[in-house]
């Protein structure tokens, strides 16, 4: 991923800033390689100050701080968990961490994230058989955020906690508020693939600093206070090492520098390929900013006459990585039992956006250079199979 040795134009590198040596060369100073250390702390207090939020917890991954939460929010066998459909498999794998049910929500138009009309459907039926969920868990995927404050209300109705998963919207923000500190808990990944990176790691968010700290207390192995090392309940070795900390205070610094560069290899390529008929970039709701992670776009075939997946074959071809969407859950055969509810009344939307979309290279260190031959490649695509259509008609 992070290999330069070739030319292959990636679809998201690591793009480090320079400033992350300075805090690991502290780290080493002091031989603070572990376990904890200033650099875990300073991150902490520097990302919740970011995103203006009480308290965080630098841990190994985002997987771990969603599993955090969940175990928070006292998530156990059987409970139902509401969780977006359209995602990555690691927003759900926890639940199945705690043996809790996942139920599946569709996606919508307007933000290809969770529906809340699906959500209350959701809602509705839970109700009926008196099993009302523990948690919900909604994704923001490729830096769009859902519809928060539609999702809060349904939320909030039944009392249910929300988890945001900001695993891809780190730097976003809703109606001027930062993705992931809208609900119970938030969380961000900082995997080498996501727009700051520690080379591996996540962060659990949070207003209410007692969960925090009880969250850093089960990610040290829930070692309760004794030279012995006391234990009442099942823990994990979550931690985040104080060397990843320290590159994820140097990529901080640069956050929102990466949130201007995507966003502009974003807006290279709509201007570029939006006079090509049949082709939708992902939306932007009106009151939302996107960090615009991953470049993301569906095709009509019908009107295209190439469907995404020869795009992302051709692509391949001309050393260039693109990659579908994020197959949903409820169509994971690892979910085959899972429920799940739609948007509108008979087809499920995720499932539209997966057979459609795809994601272009979308790093915030690549060249203008790369971004347009990428252009270039998909006009060349378009103008070879217009020209086979004009050749069948005549
Ligand atoms: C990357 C990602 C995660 C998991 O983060 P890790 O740090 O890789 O464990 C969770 N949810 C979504 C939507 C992601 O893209």
């Amino acid at each position: 991923m992070g290999n330069e040795n070739n030319s292959r134009i990636l679809l998201s590198s690591p793009h480090m800033s320079g400033r992350e040596m300075k805090y690991i060369q502290e780290a080493f100073d002091t031989n603070w390689i572990a376990p904890l250390g200033a650099n875990v702390d300073g991150f902490e207090k520097e990302l919740a100050e970011y995103v203006d939020v009480a308290a965080a917890a630098a841990v190994s991954s985002g997987t771990a701080a969603l599993h955090l939460a969940l175990r928070l929010l006292d998530v156990k066998q059987e409970d139902y968990v509401f969780c977006s459909t359209f995602t990555f498999v690691a927003s759900a794998n926890p639940i199945l961490y705690e043996k809790a049910t996942p139920v599946f929500i569709d996606s919508e138009p307007e933000t290809w994230n969770m529906s809340p009309v699906a959500l209350q459907k959701a809602f509705d039926y839970a109700k009926s058989i008196n099993k009302l969920p523990k948690a919900v868990i909604v994704v923001h995927l490729y830096g769009q955020s859902a519809r928060m404050d539609e999702i809060l209300e349904i939320c909030y109705e039944y009392n249910v906690p929300v988890i945001e998963d900001s695993a891809e919207s780190l730097g976003s923000s809703y109606k001027g508020r930062k993705s992931g500190t809208h609900g119970k808990f938030g969380i961000y990944s900082f995997n080498g693939n996501k727009i700051i990176t520690t080379s591996g790691g996540g962060m659990l968010v949070s207003n209410d600093e007692e969960l925090i700290s009880k969250s850093r207390f089960l990610a040290t192995q829930a070692r309760n206070q004794a030279a012995h090392y006391e234990h009442t309940q099942v823990g994990y070795n979550y931690r985040m090492s104080n060397i990843s900390a320290g590159i994820g205070r140097g990529q901080l610094e640069v956050l929102d520098d990466r949130v201007k560069a995507r966003r502009s290899v974003f807006e290279r390529y709509q201007e570029k390929l939006s006079t090509i008929r049949g082709i939708q970039f992902a939306p932007e709701l009106p009151g939302t900013y996107s960090n615009r992670w991953l470049t993301a776009l569906i095709i009509d075939e019908k009107k295209t006459g190439f469907s995404a997946n020869q795009l992302i074959k051709f692509l391949a071809e001309n050393d260039i990585e693109a990659r579908p969407l994020w197959k949903p859950m409820h169509i994971q055969p690892l979910f085959n039992e899972a429920i799940s509810f739609n948007h509108f009344s008979s087809e499920n939307f995720s499932e539209q956006l997966f057979e459609q979309g795809l994601c272009l290279p979308s790093g915030s260190n690549l060249k203008e250079a790369d971004v347009d031959k990428v252009i270039e490649k998909i006009l060349q695509l378009n103008s070879l199979i217009q020209q086979k259509t004009e050749d069948v008609t005549v």
